[in-house]
């Protein structure tokens, strides 16, 4: 089957290629791809800034239908349609593993980087990361159930809003755009911020349901968010840009014992006014992938339709193209790409 594999450590070193199938362990089960995401981290993963481990194939935002389980599988049955998280290997063994947090395992290997991915015809994965999808969620919707999870654990599961609270969301790009939803139906007024290049996306997120969105390069967010807020600055800051000057906006936006929450990887240390933290009694956390209860919340959330994620779609390939999918993504010109298994 053909596959888009990370051959080789170092820059570049990715290409379609023919791989042997998979075959489903007695404790998993074989998925056949319908649909998969582009995400930020496989742009890294080409460049070598994401560690992965080559001869591998990418690809970690997917779902698709059961074709083949294993004799311990008795939780799914060939033709289920399903989703799958990230967590491919764990220990299960150490404090995280033991207390549900296994997306921090130091034994974590991820699918599509650490094992074999989801930029082909099948993928095989462990029984217990498997999630069915439900009935009204179609595949490109539910392509995207990762990111979403991603987007649960950080806004609901790390950072908790409460009804009514102004929450500033800076960086509309996929993850700023799923997170700025989850904000609203957890009764956030929410007000996402970008510059000129984000025109679109910014008004994709007024769309999806948040109430302002904020321009920097033509408006200040400082005095939109103090107008809005007695002249107390944000309840909540969901730092989703991955940028040093979105992260030292949000720090700035925030209000005395407010919330900041790092959302986007910033891929390297900054320069940023820490000791606000302490003036301002911050509480600032962060998130790292997803976990179970992320992923039922996440593909609740798409079943009650309270939650979109197919307007984030903005092209569909097959993985023989994944290289314009990367180019456009790495430039900015898209949100989300889909890659179809070809064959
Ligand atoms: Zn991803
Ligand atoms: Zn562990």
């Amino acid at each position: 089957m053909k596959a888009v594999v990370k051959f080789k450590e170092g820059t570049g070193n990715v290409e379609v290629r023919d791989v042997p199938e998979p075959v489903a362990g007695p404790s998993e089960v074989k998925i056949e791809v319908k649909a998969a995401g582009i995400c930020g981290t496989d742009i890294h993963i080409y460049y070598d800034e994401f560690q992965s481990n080559p001869p591998v194939v990418l690809g970690h935002e997917f779902c698709g239908v059961i074709r083949e389980v294993g004799e311990n599988v008795t939780e799914f049955k060939v033709g289920d349609r399903v989703t799958s998280e990230t967590a491919a290997k764990v220990c299960g063994k150490c404090m995280f593993c033991r207390t549900g947090n296994y997306n921090l395992c130091p034994q974590r290997k991820g699918l599509g980087y650490g094992v074999n991915g989801a930029f082909t015809k099948y993928c095989v994965v462990r029984k217990d990361i498997v999630h069915l999808l439900p009935d009204n969620v179609d595949f490109v919707s539910g392509a995207l159930s990762e990111p979403l999870s991603c987007a649960v654990h950080g806004t609901i599961e790390q950072t908790g809003i409460e009804a009514g609270e102004v929450v500033v969301v800076v960086g509309p790009g996929p993850i700023g755009l799923l997170s700025s939803q989850i904000a609203k139906v957890e009764g956030g007024f929410v007000v996402v911020i970008g510059l000129s290049v984000d025109k679109e996306k910014l008004s994709l997120a007024k769309k999806l349901g948040a109430d302002m969105e904020v321009n920097i390069e033509k408006e200040n967010p400082e005095e939109i968010v103090k107008d809005l807020t007695k002249g107390y600055g944000a309840d909540v800051v969901l730092e989703c840009s991955g940028s040093p000057s979105g992260a030292r906006l949000g720090l700035k936006l925030a209000r005395k014992k407010g919330k900041f929450t790092q959302m986007g990887l910033l891929g390297k240390p900054i320069e940023i006014d820490f000791e606000q933290i302490a003036y301002k009694e911050l509480q600032v956390t962060g998130f790292f992938s997803h976990n179970w209860s992320s992923w039922e919340k996440a593909l609740n959330l798409l079943g009650q339709g309270k939650v979109q994620t197919k307007p984030l779609v903005t092209e569909e390939l097959p993985i023989t193209e994944w290289k314009k999918g990367f180019e456009k993504k790495e430039k900015g010109e898209t949100i989300k790409t889909i890659l179809y298994p070809v064959g």
